[in-house]
């Protein structure tokens, strides 16, 4: 089966005073349809530009891509001309992005700027744009979605604007939805209820979701499997349950451990990763994790360990997979 979208060996620099920046360093992923894909990692590691990569919204004065591949339904989309690239988002492909402050235009009322949007990929008749657009509105829960098309994104809260995006990315009936931490500027009850109508929404129209995010909460809540990434490169992926239950990398390890829990209503202690990721003018030859490893080995700091299948779904590149390391006691049960 071919994937909906597949992403081969990406790799993305920026240019900077100080020199180049490699920001995506190999990265391979793929979404099938119908399924949701989590890329987790802590800011800096590449998961947002990975994003903008593929939606071609990279900016092109400093950005490279260096190579790599990202074909959508079999067609490479990598580097299109914009005006082809722009057909494909909104009818193909919706995006769906942290702050729908800066994403909504504020002089618009919502619903002419969700009108546009449909309007932009169908040929549907006006009237019909209207009344598709009020149905999108009460799609993603939005009460009163009447009244609500004629206001203006300031009349509407924070989570009411992340639903107007929502819709707006649906507006077209994409096969795929990118969300780059949608729910990261919402309060955590909105976020859970943004969660919930994406979760919701995918599983009744199938569409595939490709979800960004630093918050492994997030990842439990909706993902099928999970892409890790570190310093520009993904280290582990795998089913939520493997990556949940049986990790394969000190990184991820410490990621699971950084998620508040509670016991008995109290909030435990977190265990926040020591450290810093490395500088991306110039990356370590070895595993970039290594500085901040307390499993690190001599090999660790002089090679990047390839990746290791643990199981057909789950691959880990860390060098204690290797048949030849020493036993860590814990291997499994570390970082729970
Ligand atoms: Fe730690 Fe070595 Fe594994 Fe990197 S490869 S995560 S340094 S044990
Ligand atoms: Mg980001």
């Amino acid at each position: 089966m071919t994937s909906l979208l597949d992403v081969k060996d990406l790799e993305v620099s920026f240019k900077t005073y100080g020199g180049e920046v490699k920001a995506v360093r190999g990265v391979d992923f793929h979404i099938n349809q119908g399924e949701v894909l989590a890329i987790v990692g802590e800011s800096g590691c590449g998961k947002s530009v990975t994003a903008q990569t593929i939606m071609g919204l990279l900016p092109k004065k400093v950005s490279m891509i260096k190579g790599g591949n990202v074909t959508f339904q079999g067609e490479e989309i990598l580097g299109l001309p914009k005006k082809k690239m722009q057909k494909i988002k909104g009818s193909k492909i919706g995006l769906i992005s942290q702050d729908p402050m800066t994403s909504l235009n504020p002089t618009m009322k919502i619903g002419s700027q969700i009108a546009e949007t449909i309007k932009k990929h169908t040929d549907l008749p006006k009237y019909q744009i209207k009344n598709r657009t009020i149905e999108l509105l009460g799609l993603v829960g939005i009460p009163n979605p009447e009244k609500r098309y004629s206001q203006y994104p300031h009349e509407l809260s924070g989570g009411m604007r992340q639903r107007v995006l929502i819709a707006m990315a649906l507006s077209c009936e994409p096969q795929l939805i990118i969300a780059d931490e949608p729910t990261t500027a919402l309060d955590v009850t909105i976020q859970a209820q943004i969660l919930d109508l994406l979760k919701d929404l995918q599983q009744r129209l199938n569409t595939s979701i490709l979800i960004i995010t630093h918050d492994l909460g997030v990842v439990a809540e909706i993902a099928q499997r999970v892409s890790v990434m570190y310093a520009g490169k993904v280290i582990e992926s795998g089913t939520v349950e493997e990556i949940f239950d049986n990790p394969k990398h000190p990184y991820t390890w410490g990621l699971l451990n950084s998620i508040p829990k509670y016991t008995n209503g109290e909030k435990e202690r977190l265990v926040p990763i020591e450290g810093s990721p490395p500088d991306l003018f110039a990356p370590p030859a070895g595993c970039p994790f290594a500085p901040r490893c307390e499993y690190a080995m001599e090999i660790c700091i002089g090679e990047m360990p390839d990746a290791k299948q643990i199981s057909e779904s789950h691959h880990a590149k860390c060098w204690l997979n290797d048949p030849r390391a020493p036993i860590v006691e814990g291997l499994v049960a570390a970082g729970r």
